[in-house]
């Protein structure tokens, strides 16, 4: 178990290994450097070196992932000791991997779920950008509704769909939706567009019924309303090399769609790129970023081409300068109280 420096989380567990990118929210994949190094790092057991040096690889001054999905039964065991712990905490498991990438072995990551779900009193998030592999899981091991095999999703599991713009979040959100979970989660990690949540859509999706069912049986329901579907909202701009800047109106407006229905809300901070106020375009390396993504990088004697009333000028003034303040505030929201599937 590991303290993290991950905002919405306590401690880090990462019983499995391995991955591969699923799209652009993937190109600056933070866990991949982290998991290569391992494999030299002695003070580490020697199952965590071995699944590092299995799962990725570097060539040509590249390191990427293998494809290969590793399990490390040292940080398995580790779950188990949980159970007597008394104090409720919240851990992050799978931080350096997708639980269910495709390649993973459900049967043990059954045995992950079995942990976790043996420890109530803690919540166990598991972030995914595979939530169709989740769905594959549940079903293969009979945790969709009605369960005849008695088992069920555990409630103290929180799945975290990850998407980074609008396609990926009509794409994903509706799966989401449809893992039999108590509390439900969306991470906007890093930020690459806007999203608009149409609410609406994503539940009819997650229904099953035809469209003209569901609005029988949803007469009146506005589009805020339908968010009663997801527990948990997080936001945040990308570190690193190579970072993408976001741009405000993106987050405020993801902001004002869980207020709107109030659906507890995270910012995790902006990232590299930091918002600036003051006149566009005043310092070489800054960049004009306008509300459909387009970037324009400062020259001297710069003049930005985006509107001035939609263009965001942001700098690249690292993480921790950048801060965490959206509109002068920070967001720290949690779901305590799980909404029931109507
Ligand atoms: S899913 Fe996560 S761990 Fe896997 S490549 Fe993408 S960012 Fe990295």
């Amino acid at each position: 178990m590991s303290k993290t420096k991950i905002e919405w989380a306590e401690e880090t567990i990462n019983p499995q290994r391995g991955c591969t990118k699923a799209g652009a929210g993937c190109t600056h994949c933070c866990a991949l450097g982290t998991t290569y190094r391992q494999q030299f790092n002695k003070s580490l057991p020697d199952d965590v070196r071995e699944a590092s040096a299995t799962c990725t690889e570097k060539a040509n001054g590249v390191i990427r992932w293998t494809g290969r999905i590793v399990p490390v039964e040292s940080h398995l065991e580790k779950l188990g000791p949980l159970r007597n712990a008394r104090k409720p905490r919240r851990i992050f498991v799978g931080s350096l991997a997708d639980l269910f990438h495709e390649n993973a072995d459900l049967d043990y990551v059954n045995r992950i779920f079995g942990r976790m779900a043996s420890a109530p009193q803690h919540r166990f998030i598991v972030a995914t950008k595979r939530p169709s592999r989740a769905l594959q899981y549940c079903r293969e091991y009979g945790l969709m509704p009605p369960c005849p095999s008695g088992e069920h999703w555990p409630d103290n599991v929180i799945p975290l769909v990850s998407i980074w713009d609008q396609d990926s979040a009509d794409r994903l959100i509706p799966l989401l939706l449809q893992i039999p979970a108590k509390v439900r989660g969306v991470s906007v990690e890093p930020m690459l567009g806007p999203v608009n949540f149409r609410w609406t859509d994503y539940a009819y999706r997650a229904s099953g019924e035809t469209y003209r069912e569901y609005l029988e049986r949803n007469k009146g329901m506005n589009h805020l309303e339908a968010l009663k579907y997801i527990d948990w909202v997080i936001c945040g701009g990308e570190s690193g090399p190579g970072a993408r800047p976001m741009h405000p109106d993106w987050a405020r407006s993801l902001r004002d769609q869980c207020v709107g229905a109030g659906v507890p809300f995270a910012f995790t901070g902006w990232g590299e790129w930091g918002p600036l106020t003051g006149p566009h375009g005043t310092h070489t390396g800054d960049v004009c970023l306008s509300p459909d993504g387009f970037v324009d990088v400062a020259e001297p004697d710069y003049v930005c081409f985006a509107n001035e009333s939609d263009g965001a000028h942001l700098r690249r003034v690292g993480k921790r300068l950048a801060g965490r303040l959206l509109d002068g505030q920070t967001w720290d929201q949690y779901p305590e109280a799980p909404h029931a599937m109507a």
